[in-house]
């Protein structure tokens, strides 16, 4: 069964199994966890941090952002994080997932060491039909952008 909605737990222990309809989150280990919403109950494991998700807590809800991308599970499940509802997103194609990936990448080489000196020395730089580098400029404008556009999954 899917699930529609899920409450934070804060907690430096995730259970094993961890339940449905939970969000578990610690603040210690910055990291959250849930069973995939589609209710394949795979575990789901988002760290917290400037280039992965930001997890948003209003005294009641939480969200995450950007989206849960599940590409490397059987069921390929793609949905947002709201205000604790789940918030069903569009597939993407295996195109859309290897560019969200790339730009994940991408993002945290310029956080973690600055932007790349030389992104043709990466070989296993995706190489997407249509240009993929005339999108760079773009991209290279901040991951936070980068986020937006993930959200919308388009
Ligand atoms: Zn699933």
């Amino acid at each position: 069964m899917k699930t529609e909605k899920l409450a934070p737990v804060f907690t430096d222990r995730f259970p094993n199994p961890m339940e449905e309809g939970r969000l578990y989150v610690s603040m210690t280990l910055a990291i959250a966890g849930h069973l995939c919403c589609c209710g394949c109950k795979t575990e789901v494991v988002t760290p917290l941090s400037p280039t992965d998700w930001t997890l948003i807590f209003d005294g009641d809800t939480v969200s995450l952002d950007p989206s849960i991308g599940n590409w490397s599970f059987h069921c390929q499940s793609h949905y947002l994080i709201v205000r604790g509802a789940v918030d069903w997103a569009p597939k993407w194609s295996k195109e859309r997932i290897r560019l969200g990936r790339y730009r994940d990448r991408l993002a945290k080489e310029r956080f973690f060491t600055g932007p790349p000196k030389d992104q043709d020395q990466d070989s296993d730089q995706p190489r997407l039909r249509g240009g993929w580098r005339s999108r760079l400029p773009r991209l290279q404008s901040g991951h936070k952008s980068g986020s937006t556009e993930k959200r919308r999954g388009s």
